[in-house]
């Protein structure tokens, strides 16, 4: 699966998922766009991806060969909830590469708490993030891929917006409007050959995983939990969400749209 030729841009890629995503998409030839909140975590992605590809180079002209295996990368800093700042970024990497794919990746999660303890402030800045950062990508993206006539977005859902956890009513909230949004868009962009796909990961070992269960009064205890109700007994790993991301970015997706990948380990299906 290549993405030779495609130009990349994925939020909140400093780190965790989005990092690994990176990673994937250079590895399968793309020129990857790393953005982040944290501009150092995002230089720091783009530069591994380079030191990568030197590395590739210098063994490969060792052996004498020239060829080209990881595409380019550049950096951004980007907080999703900026749109002027997003559509800015999406224009500038727009008429310098093109935008082939968008993952909007960046996402947060919350301290466990019911409904009636969750503060106003904190659903207000999880809707931020999560719904209104995945909107304002897909504002600024979709009438550059509209008019090129072609685009994969990929929005970064999440099993919590299929299922009810407890005490995780706003990240539930967020989640479920972006698997919906993104049949939306899929519809609205389908005709001007546009595809909009979500993913839906379980617990997947990242910082994000590790707040969550360090909230509990047993961490550890509420991991090895978890793990009991996924059949594959574990939690996912960050290369195993971005390898679905590439899958839906490249063109062996080219006839899905509208979808919501599912990579739980089976959790959501017992
Ligand atoms: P993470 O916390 O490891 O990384 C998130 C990255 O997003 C960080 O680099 C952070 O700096 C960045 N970020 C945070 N706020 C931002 C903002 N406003 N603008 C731009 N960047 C911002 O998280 P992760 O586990 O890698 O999660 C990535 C995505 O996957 C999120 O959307 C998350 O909801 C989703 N997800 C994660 C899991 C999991 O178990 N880890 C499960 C399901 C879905």
């Amino acid at each position: 699966m290549r993405l030779d030729d495609k130009t990349v841009l994925i939020t909140g890629s400093g780190t965790g998922i989005g990092e690994a995503t990176a990673l994937r998409c250079a590895e399968a030839g793309a020129t990857v766009v790393s953005t982040d909140v944290d501009a150092e975590a995002a230089a720091a992605t783009a530069a591994s991806i380079r030191d990568a590809d030197a590395d590739e180079q210098s063994s490969s002209n060792s052996h004498s060969t020239s060829s080209r295996e990881n595409g380019e990368a550049t950096s951004y800093e980007l907080d999703v909830t900026d749109a002027d700042r997003f559509h800015a970024v999406v224009d500038e990497v727009a008429d310098e590469h093109g935008l082939d794919v968008l993952v909007n990746n960046a996402g947060i999660g919350h301290p466990p708490s019911s409904v009636e303890d969750t503060d106003a402030s904190v659903r207000d800045y999880v809707v931020d993030v999560n719904i209104n950062g995945t909107w304002n990508g897909c504002h600024a993206a979709l009438p550059v891929m509209k008019e090129q006539g072609s685009g994969s977005i990929i929005n970064m859902a999440s099993v919590g917006g299929m299922v009810g956890f407890p005490y995780q009513s706003v990240y539930a909230l967020t989640k479920a409007a972006v698997i919906n949004f993104t049949r939306a868009v899929a519809a609205e962009a389908g005709p001007a050959g546009v595809r909009a796909n979500a993913v839906c990961p379980g617990f997947v070992d990242t910082q994000l995983t590790e707040a969550f269960f360090a909230g509990r009064e047993d961490p550890e205890a509420a991991r090895e939990e978890m793990i009991q109700q996924y059949p594959l007994r574990r939690l996912g790993e960050s290369e195993e969400i971005a390898d679905c991301v590439a899958f839906l970015a490249s063109d062996a997706a080219s006839f899905v749209t509208g979808h919501a990948l599912t990579a739980d380990g089976g959790f959501s299906s017992t």
